[in-house]
């Protein structure tokens, strides 16, 4: 399996800490805040993670950041969902699945120690106040009121915080830096508050915990304390990083991982805050994180995205300090890549038309061979039957415009896989909508049969009436209107982001399994959805993977 990081600047990195024998063993990890499941942009961070322990033959830990009171429901369902991603995605974590939440009686005891330093206080300024103390960035901030509290008076006060004593943003533990400083971070950050909705709700984990550390202060520990080496995160923590040095170097800890910042991941169309997507969620604009339209990994697998597809797409945007904007079009081009190797070839109509062929007998029915797969045909052949009703696509007879082709009775067309028909007259409904075509065929050669100066321009697909199975198609669209939807993303998001069509499948599919992909001809890949169900609806719900590239002749 190819890496992301081949070309990217953590390498140059890692290369020369190599040569100058910095590390025994590069460490990696991975540290999902569980609330929510995993997307696409996690996938890049994944692939890094995983991939640079896996190529320079170190660790990744699974770090499941969960220091903060978390539904115990939701929290289970998350991590096991988070679990089942990443190795979906073709990766395992070292050892155990660690737990951020683990390493409180740690945290605690670095957090005394700083006070013990006089690197930090207990402080009883509100949070509005402790805003306003800090400045801007054009302003400097000012001492608070209890920032020059003993040694003794801020451990008391402390472990009464600890204990529970205390109302939430009435009081907490703030590291003593620099009031003045140019990095906003550094102003006397808060390292341990209170959070009083442990108290009202019966189903959270750590509940035990009256106090909790900010992530920056938990992070840098739990990096520390699992000897991560390197500790890859996205840019909006590069100032960050000046705080993690902080406490790292004020603390009695002897391992001191290094952090290192690469650009998010951002894809257009979409959006990929956790917070947004479950906004989605909880308002039923789509049916739950595993929709297909989400960019989250189990809405992708659904949809029928490989994982290969999804590795390769983070090899090609690579890893950089630059922000960019990915198009759509680049996964879907990483998704067809991948698909187009193994995916059998079907047959499926999405605006079925019926077409009679006048000159073939009712009862008559050829059987068809046909290889599964035109480059791969070690893939072995399916079968097929041909007779005298057939469904076609409606569209393949029309203008762009709606309005029935002129020169359809010029034209010949070719059946896939079977034989080219001549159409005779074509009947329309009340609507004016087409709904029946009637044409004959040859069997023999065209020269035989048909005039010379027509050619068979086009060729379609088609499915038999009699053995064809119905099915229900679900195509998918962008799910916002506007390429980078914002804040005010529930305002573009699309309508027709799917679309439902009742076509009709040749029956060989019955045998595919949900999720299994497979192309439409002249359509584009698709697989079944992990919903359907064939036995009671009797006819198959269909996802579109992706469509066809368009070519030329079409
Ligand atoms: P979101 O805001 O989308 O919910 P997050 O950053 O809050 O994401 P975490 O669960 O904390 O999500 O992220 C776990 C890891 O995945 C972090 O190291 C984070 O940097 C990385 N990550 C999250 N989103 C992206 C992205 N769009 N591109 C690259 N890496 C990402
Ligand atoms: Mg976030």
């Amino acid at each position: 399996m190819k890496s992301l990081i081949s070309r990217s600047f953590i390498q140059k990195i890692i290369k020369s800490e190599i040569k100058k024998d910095y590390f025994k063993k590069i460490h990696t990890r991975f540290p999902p805040y569980p609330n929510g499941y995993l997307h696409i942009g996690h996938a890049k961070s994944i692939c890094l993670n995983f991939g640079i322990a896996r190529k320079y033959h170190g660790k990744c830990n699974l770090r499941i950041d969960d220091t903060n009171p978390i539904e115990k429901r939701s929290f289970e369902r998350y991590v096991h969902s988070i679990k089942k991603d990443i190795k979906w995605l073709g990766f395992n974590w070292d050892g155990e699945v660690r737990y951020a939440s683990n390493y409180q009686e740690m945290f605690y005891k670095y957090a005394v120690e700083l006070i013990q330093k006089k690197l930090a206080y207990v402080d009883h300024l509100d949070q509005n106040s402790i805003k306003e103390y800090r400045g801007n960035f054009n302003h400097i901030g000012k001492n608070s009121p209890y920032r020059d509290r003993t040694v003794e008076e801020n451990l008391e006060l402390f472990k009464k915080m600890k204990s529970g004593l205390y109302e939430e943003g009435r009081i907490c533990l703030r590291a003593k830096i620099d009031m003045y400083s140019p990095y906003m971070i550094l102003r006397d950050p808060v390292l341990y508050r209170i959070k009083k909705n442990v108290e009202k709700s019966d189903d959270l984990r750590c509940k035990k915990f009256k106090i909790y550390p900010t992530y920056d202060f938990a992070h840098c520990i739990s990096d520390a304390l699992e000897g991560i080496t390197h500790s890859l995160c996205t840019l909006e923590f590069r100032e960050n990083r000046r705080l993690y040095d902080w406490i790292l170097n004020n603390i009695s800890i002897v391992h001191k991982p290094k952090q290192y910042e690469f650009s998010r991941l951002n894809l257009e169309y979409t959006v990929m805050s956790k917070r947004k997507l479950s906004q989605l969620i909880d308002l039923k604009m789509v049916e739950s994180w595993e929709d297909p339209r989400l960019p989250t990994i189990s809405g992708m697998r659904r949809r029928g995205y490989t994982a290969e597809s999804i590795r390769m797409f983070c090899q090609k945007i690579g890893v950089t300090k630059q922000e960019s904007r990915i198009e759509m079009k680049v996964l879907e081009s990483c998704v067809r890549k991948d698909l187009d190797l193994f995916s059998q070839r079907m047959m499926g109509v999405l605006n079925p038309v019926l077409l009679i062929i006048e000159n073939m007998k009712q009862d008559e029915e050829h059987n068809l061979i046909i290889f599964r797969h035109p480059k791969n045909r070690k893939m072995g052949v399916k079968f097929l039957k041909f007779n005298n009703r057939l469904y076609v696509d409606k569209f393949d007879f029309l203008k762009k415009d709606g309005d029935l082709d002129p020169l359809l009775f010029e034209k010949m067309f070719r059946l896939r896989h079977a034989y080219t028909i001549e159409i005779n007259r074509i009947e329309r409904d009340k609507q004016k909508n087409i709904s029946k075509i009637y044409c004959q065929y040859k069997k023999k050669p065209m020269d035989q049969f048909f005039d010379k100066s027509k050619r068979a321009r086009k060729i379609i697909h088609w499915v038999s009436a009699k053995y064809g199975i119905r099915a229900e198609f679900r195509i998918f669209n962008h799910l916002f209107t506007e390429p980078y939807p914002g804040e005010n993303f529930l305002k573009s998001f699309n309508s027709n982001s799917m679309l439902l069509k009742q076509g009709i499948v040749e029956p060989n599919l019955l045998d595919f399994q949900k999720g299994e992909p497979f192309q439409l001809e002249r359509e584009g890949y698709f697989c079944i959805d992990s919903t359907s169900d064939y036995s009671r609806n009797s006819k198959l719900i269909i996802n579109q993977t992706v469509s066809l590239k368009r070519t030329k002749d079409e």
